[in-house]
């Protein structure tokens, strides 16, 4: 591993001046921000991602900065709550008050991992974690995403690639937190050396056409302080479906927010995981859901109608399934619920 500065930031203002004027490192060689010749700088949540990409030699900062010591509390705001970014999902996961408002998003918190991984892993890290994609992670590839010419998944094993978005880029993105912070409608608040601003989940992350080398809006010196929920839906859920429910990444995850009108869904968000670069919304089985009771057979049509413009590559087709039966599974769940 390269040797590098270790900055323990103390708070916001801290960790943007040790940032700046550096350069977000992401992995790719040939980019603009590689060519500057300014020093690279990454922030370390719990490390437990940036770590593995250090010693893969995926990126090679100049100088970590630590941000782990910045706001570590969930407090309620404006009728929802507000989680510092530095919370570790361990604690996410015991927290009275997530756990009532939040169902979606505690499953999906404590089905990160194991616990030791949700122990040391933040909330802002594993919204901010890199794609697993193993061409990416190997640094015998020169992929696309570091700058190669070729994605190596579209002729090679693609079995856990994308089955949305048409590339040219195929990963799909692996944070679990992201998708119920998108079906609960939430935002991020965002600190860099201009005024602090806050982004709806649901626009933040980016498709490979928008951003072959990073996965989001964020700018190189900004961090994540926040993830602000508003009030969540009556009913809510999160159903995933695992390699032999293995601590491995899903293979099909998918979020439900319902909000209901009595026993009737007013409006519904429902988001799929691991299916696509982005955390995927799927607003045809949101309009299936509007202005229905939830029965089998109207959560069958509204996972129908999720995956209904998938395009599997030559070795993922199986996803579709697992994907429809993740979203129906999570309806289920959260007209239960
Ligand atoms: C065996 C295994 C199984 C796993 N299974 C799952 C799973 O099922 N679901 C899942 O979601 N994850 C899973 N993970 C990933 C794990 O949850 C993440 O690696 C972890 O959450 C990252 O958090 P961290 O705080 O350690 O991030 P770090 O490693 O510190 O940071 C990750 C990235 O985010 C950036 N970053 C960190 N904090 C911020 C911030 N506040 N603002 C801006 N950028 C920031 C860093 O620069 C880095 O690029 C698994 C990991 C392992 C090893």
């Amino acid at each position: 591993m390269k040797a590098f500065a270790y900055v323990n930031a103390t708070n916001e203002k801290e960790a943007i001046a040790a940032l700046s004027p550096s350069t977000r490192d992401s992995g790719a060689s040939g980019t603009a921000a590689d060519r500057s010749g300014r020093p690279f700088a990454a922030l370390m949540g719990g490390g437990m991602d940036l770590l593995g990409l250090m010693k893969d030699y995926i990126i090679s900062p100049d100088r970590v900065v630590s941000i782990r010591n910045l706001d570590q509390t969930i407090a309620a705001a404006d009728g929802g709550l507000r989680i510092g970014a530095a919370v570790k999902i361990a604690d996410l996961v015991e927290h009275a008050q997530a756990r009532k408002m939040y169902p979606a998003l505690i499953t999906a918190a404590e089905d990160v991992g194991t616990p030791q991984i949700r122990n040391v892993g933040t909330v802002g890290g594993n919204i901010m974690q890199r794609p697993r994609c193993w061409y990416f992670r190997n640094e015998e590839f020169n992929c696309l995403k570091k700058g190669g010419s070729r994605c190596f998944a579209v002729e090679g094993e693609n079995q856990y690639h994308a089955i949305f978005g048409d590339g040219p880029c195929h990963i799909v993105h692996p944070s679990s937190l992201a998708v119920p912070v998108i079906a609960y409608g939430g935002r991020l608040r965002v600190a860099g050396p201009n005024a602090a601003r806050e982004i709806d989940a649901g626009q933040f992350f980016q498709m490979p056409n928008q951003n072959l080398y990073g996965e989001t809006v964020l700018q190189p010196n900004e961090i994540i302080t926040h993830v602000l929920l508003p009030a969540p839906g009556q009913r809510s859920a999160t159903y995933e479906v695992r390699f032999k429910q293995s601590h491995d990444w899903p293979l099909a995850a998918a979020s439900v927010n319902l909000v209901m009108s009595g026993a009737t869904v007013k409006s519904a968000r429902v988001v799929m995981g691991a299916v696509a670069p982005i955390p995927w919304r799927a607003p045809a089985a949101e309009r299936v859901l509007a202005g229905k009771t939830v029965t089998e057979a109207i959560a069958i049509e509204a996972a129908n109608a999720a995956l209904a413009g998938a395009r599997p590559m030559t070795g993922n087709a199986y996803k579709i399934q697992i994907a429809k039966t993740a979203v129906k599974r999570a309806i289920m769940a959260a007209a239960r619920a």
